[in-house]
This record gives C-alpha cells, sequence and structure tokens, in this order.
C-alpha cells in the first residue's frame, strides 16, 4: 500500500517510524517543505523496514505542487502531518487525484487578519458561541465531495484529538448506555530544563493556549477568559499538578456525534514558569500574528518567536517525566449512575530511545500512524469526511496496545468538581 507522508517535524518522525513497524504499508513518500529532514529521515530508517522510501519537496499550501507529487507517487491514502494551516489544500488535492485523507488537527488559518475569512469566522462566532480561530466547519463542508468521489477522510487521529475520542467511542460501546460527563485530562508532566520551550509546533501551540478557553454544557457553549478555571489533579504515575480549561478540538465533534452528553470539558496542565513566560510575550505583542516592519523587513512576531524557542523536536534527549492522558467518564448503566476513567501513561525517555522524540511526538505519530493503517486496509471504510469516534473503536485500542501505548481503564476515578 502506498502511502504520503506530508511533513516531517516531530509529530510525522513518529508517525513514520511506527508506519515503517507496520508491514501494511510497503511504499511511503516522506515529503515536506524541507527535503534533506526527509532525507535523513529516511537514509536512518530504511536499515529497519522492509517499506520502500522515497522522498520530495512540496509545497503543502499550493495545491498545484501537491497534485504534481501525488500524481507522479499515485498513493492510496495521504496522512497529513505538517501544519493545520494546509488541511483545505491537501484535502482538495486528495479529491483531484483520487487518495484517501487523514489528519490529526483541524483547519487553522495562518492569516486570521484575512478579510475573507475574518467575514465567515466572526458569524461562526456569533453563531456557535465559541471564538477559537479553529473550527470543524471548513472540513466537514467537504462531506459531501468526499462522499461523490467515494473517499474516506478521517480527521484528527493525534492523542487529542484523537485517542481521547477513541477512549470516548470505547467508554459508550462497553461500559455505558448513555455518556453524560466528559471530562479530558491532558497532563505532561515532562521536564526539559529550560525556562521556556513549547512540545509541539511553538506557533500551534501559543495560539492554543493563550485564547479563551470554553466548554459544552446543555447544548451550547460557554466561553471562559484564557486560564480562568483551575482545578488539581492528582495523576497516575505523575502526581498531584494544576489543570485548567481550554478550548479543543475534539469537543466539537464529540458534542455532535455522542448522544445525550450534557457537559464536555478539557484540562491541560501547565507549570507556572510556561504561564509567566506565555503571558509576558503576550503582553509585548510577541504572540501576535500580523506582520510588522523593522528594519526595513517584515517579521510576524510569532515566527520570529519560533525562531528563537528551541525546535520541540530536539527536546527529546533531555526530557524526563511521564505524560498522563485521558478522559474521565459519567454516564448511566442498566439503570446506574457509574463513571470510568481510561488514561495512557507514556514516558518521555522510552519514546526517545525509540524514535528519537519525547512523548508529545510520540503520543501524537503513533495514533497518526494507527487510523491511516486502519484507513489504508479498509478495517475503517465509508466514503465521506469522519471524525475518529465515528468508527468501531476497539481495532484501534488493539493497536495503542500493540504499537507503544498501552491504556488503563480505571472504574473508581476521583472525579474532577
Ligand atoms: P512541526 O513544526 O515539528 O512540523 C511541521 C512539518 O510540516 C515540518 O516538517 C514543516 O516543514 C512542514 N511544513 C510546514 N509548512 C509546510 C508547507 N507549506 N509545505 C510542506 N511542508 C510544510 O510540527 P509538529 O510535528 O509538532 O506538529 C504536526 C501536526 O501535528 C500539527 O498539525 C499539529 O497541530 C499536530 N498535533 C496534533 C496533536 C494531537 O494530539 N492531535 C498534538 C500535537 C500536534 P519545515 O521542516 O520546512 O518547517
Amino acid at each position: 500500500m502506498k502511502l504520503l507522508v506530508i511533513g516531517c517535524g516531530g509529530v510525522a518522525t513518529v508517525a513514520i517510524h511506527k508506519c515503517c513497524q507496520n508491514p501494511l504499508f510497503t511504499e511511503i513518500c516522506i515529503a515536506s517543505r524541507t527535503v534533506s529532514k526527509c532525507e535523513a529521515l529516511a537514509a536512518k530508517l530504511a536499515p529497519t523496514t522492509s517499506a520502500k522510501l522515497t522522498t520530495a519537496t512540496v509545497n503543502a499550501d499550493s495545491v498545484e505542487s501537491l497534485v504534481t507529487l501525488m500524481k507522479a507517487f499515485k498513493p492510496h491514502t495521504v496522512l497529513n502531518v505538517a501544519l493545520p494551516y494546509q488541511d483545505l489544500t491537501i484535502m482538495d488535492a486528495c479529491l483531484e487525484c483520487g487518495a484517501n485523507y487523514v489528519d490529526t488537527a483541524n483547519y487553522e488559518a495562518e492569516d486570521t487578519d484575512d478579510p475573507e475569512w475574518r467575514k465567515i469566522y466572526e458569524k461562526r462566532c456569533q453563531e456557535k458561541g465559541f471564538t477559537a480561530y479553529f473550527d470543524y466547519s471548513w472540513q466537514w463542508a467537504y462531506q459531501e465531495k468526499f462522499k461523490k468521489a467515494g473517499l474516506t477522510a478521517l480527521l484528527g487521529t493525534g492523542f487529542d484529538p484523537g485517542v481521547t475520542s477513541v477512549f470516548t467511542a470505547y467508554a459508550l460501546k462497553h461500559y455505558f448506555d448513555e455518556i453524560h460527563y466528559i471530562d479530558i485530562l491532558d497532563c505532561n508532566g515532562g521536564d526539559h530544563g529550560y525556562p521556556f520551550a513549547t512540545n509541539f509546533n511553538p506557533e500551534i501551540n501559543l495560539r492554543e493556549v493563550s485564547a479563551n478557553g470554553s466548554y459544552w454544557e446543555n447544548g451550547h457553549w460557554v466561553e471562559t477568559k484564557p486560564m480562568e478555571i483551575k482545578r488539581e489533579y492528582n495523576f497516575d504515575g505523575v502526581g498531584q499538578k494544576d489543570m485548567y480549561l481550554l478550548h479543543h478540538e475534539e469537543i466539537e465533534s464529540l458534542a455532535k456525534n455522542i448522544p445525550n452528553v450534557k457537559r464536555i470539558r478539557f484540562f491541560m496542565t501547565f507549570g507556572q514558569s510556561y504561564l509567566t513566560h506565555m503571558n509576558c510575550l503576550q503582553n509585548v505583542g510577541m504572540l501576535g500574528t500580523t506582520p510588522i516592519e523593522f528594519e526595513g523587513h517584515e517579521i510576524v512576531p510569532i515566527k520570529f518567536l519560533k525562531a528563537l524557542l528551541p525546535d520541540p523536536a530536539s527536546l527529546g534527549a533531555r526530557t524526563v517525566g511521564k505524560t498522563n492522558i485521558g478522559c474521565i467518564f459519567t454516564g448511566i448503566k442498566d439503570g446506574k449512575k457509574k463513571s470510568v476513567y481510561i488514561y495512557n501513561i507514556c514516558d518521555h525517555q522510552e519514546a526517545y530511545k525509540e524514535t528519537g522524540l519525547q512523548a508529545i511526538s510520540y503520543t501524537t505519530g503513533v495514533p497518526a500512524m494507527i487510523g491511516t493503517a486502519l484507513v489504508a486496509s479498509g478495517t475503517w471504510s465509508g466514503a465521506g469526511v469522519f471524525n475518529v469516534e465515528e468508527f468501531d473503536p476497539d481495532p484501534y485500542m488493539d493497536m495503542l496496545n500493540q504499537y507503544g501505548l498501552p491504556w488503563v481503564v480505571n472504574e473508581n476515578p476521583v472525579l474532577v468538581d
């Protein structure tokens, strides 16, 4: 089966490592903006796999560049692990070339000052009630096109979104008649020793964390100020951590796909040093996405900041500790109220030993491979645009155990108030 992977950053590197371990993928083309990174990874992995590895340069912002590559390589499935900015161009190219599409993050506009985009965004803010720059409407709008083409688009198969939504489908299938409350808890207990660094692409990460929070309750969105809601939780394998309520994309799809759900919240842990740095950078304008003129050059502040910060792909060697990411569900089974917590613990150094990357890239790259494999093998099939919770969770849960992200079910969890 021919797979085209677009992007060659932290998440892509892990996903490609894992694709090389899966005999389903007989030919893998690694294509990205900087082809030297693709070549170095292909050279490293070639002796470890029976898959034929090739590389290519591609500008994923250009449908034309993508179509040229796809017409030459003829992929069965395309895994997009570039940036959310490229989701729509890659979906368009897949439709034109007859390939299935898989990604790990929903569409986000790179230029949030573009007046055309802004008009649609402001209408959506009013209609839906949350102000995040990213949402599923852009990609769900491709439903008819993928249906007509007889192709599958699988959205959001990272850890969160991704595994958290598969945990939800699994809980609903095996533990509940109805799920009423979902709390998604994302804890990173890792320490990289820098005063400030982000664990994945800084631009995407800082935009997400500095935005308003929101949660879904009784059929509508409730929006909060950034970091307004704080809780403490004692995480298995990590210990006591502060966590903050954020807006997160799987809330939107779970609210649509899980019947009778009353509330969905997402919490992420942050240390005080991270928050102090982020607030300071925001206050001085370094998170801005609008270009400014500096000594005759145009500079986008957040892109300049990205150039100064450590490359997330370089954090692996120095990050110690564990992540613990999962969901606490409360609902009804056989007329009785119950709660279940499903989570995975991932060790940064173990992830590094296997792939050269820390656990944040690992916990995203492994599920990226799993979702891709389920689509490519036809185990998850159907024409249209799907979120992962719409398919049978069992084969995905088995592959999490098989490919390095084993999970735990706790039927008596401590709840979040
Ligand atoms: P990186 O910045 O490390 O990697 C992005 C890669 O995409 C780089 O190789 C980059 O090339 C390439 N790229 C960027 N723009 C283009 C373009 N126009 N054309 C071709 N290639 C391009 O990001 P991460 O690996 O940290 O993240 C990858 C994706 O995973 C993101 O969409 C992120 O949101 C998502 N993610 C999802 C998570 C989940 O749990 N669902 C968690 C974490 C991340 P170059 O090397 O030249 O910069």
